[in-house]
């Protein structure tokens, strides 16, 4: 078996998968590994993206779309509804996917511009040699062995372990991540052109709980809750999300769990060493305030394989290059939306019930035709003279 690359990338996701299909369309010689046997399974996601952003990086399939929006209604605490067309709710609205046939798609198209991809094959550890990665320590069927690179890419997720054996710091405080748990559930009373969001302490503390259609009489359920809204003695995620399926979706059945944890801390420090790249959840990329992290994913693998090629190319994968073709490049553009959310992610999670009445009482007449998420956040902190003030930095 092949042991040394140009390019390794660790963790077959959004992420990963784009990382590697750009390295290899530029000519590089690149190894995708993925620990689990099957990629994209379990799913652990919402599955909705935005329809406009998904079609800038990929060429759209409707075998991975389950359902196609034409928009979302969010309820605030006092169930007023707010009901927004698919171009102007974006975020993580438009499609929803079936991310275990997306996700195996994107490897495949990586592997169709010559990516070798190895499946349930482990990254245990970096080589690092002279302050530079060379490589990385993996496991498959038991057996471990060493694999070489010019340039490491890390995507393994959530949990990642690439960027902490690298040095970088990507610990997560309660208050930087949402506890998620979700349920596909299926024969229930769905309108399947709409996803819903619900807010409100009672609800989702600190978070919200969604319903995103997926297709003749199936739904993605779920709840997320911000860890610094969590306690020993309080209701936990799985309690709220079971007691609004009781009321919402009494016949319903679950057919699929989903567990996990989403990043919302907004950029971190480094993203780069000297010979390595993290990019998508391992490099907390996701959006603060809705937790999607899909398209930054898919964006950011992007970038960093790009940089791959002019790093390999200029020979020079050190640190000083990395930040130049990487981490500069990301921070000035999808770093800056990161951190605009991270701002409204601050100032919503101190708001009351009453707060967010108020504000979805401002919003329900207002007729939204077209509408940037900045004209939104003005329309509704108009109501509140203190929020838009907190929030000036944004207008
Ligand atoms: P991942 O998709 O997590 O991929 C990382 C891959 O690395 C995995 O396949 C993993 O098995 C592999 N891996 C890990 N460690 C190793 C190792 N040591 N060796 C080899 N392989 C390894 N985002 C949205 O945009 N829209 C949503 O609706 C949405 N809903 C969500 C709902 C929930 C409940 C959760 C938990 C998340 C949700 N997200 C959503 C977030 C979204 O799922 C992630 O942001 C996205 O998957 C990040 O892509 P990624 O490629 O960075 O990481």
């Amino acid at each position: 078996m092949k042991d040394m690359y140009e390019v390794l990338v660790i963790g077959a996701g959004p992420a990963g998968s784009i990382a590697a299909k750009i390295a290899a369309e530029n000519g590089l010689d690149v190894l995708l590994i993925e620990k689990r046997q099957e990629i994209g399974d379990p799913v652990r996601c919402a599955e909705g993206v935005n329809k406009e952003y998904l079609k800038k990086h990929v060429e759209i399939d409707k075998s991975w779309i389950c359902a196609d929006l034409k928009g979302s209604c969010i309820y605030s605490p006092d169930g007023t509804k707010i009901e927004m067309a698919e171009e102007i709710a974006g975020g993580e609205v438009g499609y929803v996917l079936e991310r275990k046939v997306f996700d195996r798609a994107l490897a495949e198209q990586a592997a169709k511009a010559g990516a070798e991809v190895r499946v349930k094959t482990r990254a245990t550890g970096l080589i690092i040699e002279d302050d530079f990665v060379k490589g990385a320590r993996l496991m498959h069927l038991g057996k471990e062995y060493d694999v070489r690179a010019r340039i490491v890419i890390g995507a393994d997720g959530v949990e990642s372990k690439v960027g902490r054996w690298a040095g970088i710091d990507t610990s997560l405080k309660p208050i930087d991540i949402e506890t998620c748990v979700q349920y596909l559930i299926a024969g229930a009373d769905i309108n399947q052109e709409y996803c819903e969001f619900y807010i409100g302490s009672e609800t989702a503390p600190g978070g919200y709980i969604w319903i995103f259609p997926k297709g003749e009489g199936k739904a993605n359920v779920g709840i997320g809750i911000l860890g610094s809204k969590m306690g020993k003695f309080k209701p936990r995620p799985v309690d709220y999300l079971n007691s609004f399926i009781e009321k919402r979706f009494p016949d319903a059945s679950i057919v699929e769990m989903v567990f996990g944890g989403v990043p919302v801390s907004g950029s971190i420090e480094k993203t780069s060493v000297n010979g390595l790249m993290l990019v998508g959840d391992a490099a907390r990329q996701s959006d603060p305030i809705t937790g999607g992290g899909i398209l930054n994913a898919m964006n950011a693998g992007k970038m960093a394989g790009e940089a791959a090629y002019e790093a390999i190319s200029a020979g020079d994968v050190s640190l000083g290059k990395l930040e130049e073709v990487y981490e500069k490049r990301w921070r000035e553009t999808l770093g800056h939306d990161i951190d605009m959310s991270l701002i409204v992610k601050n100032c919503f999670i101190n708001l009351t019930d009453d707060n967010l009445n108020s504000l979805a009482h401002s919003l329900k007449d207002v007729k939204f035709e077209r509408m940037s998420l900045l004209d939104l956040l003005q329309a509704l902190f108009k109501a509140n003279k203190k929020l838009l003030w907190d929030l000036r930095v944004l207008f």
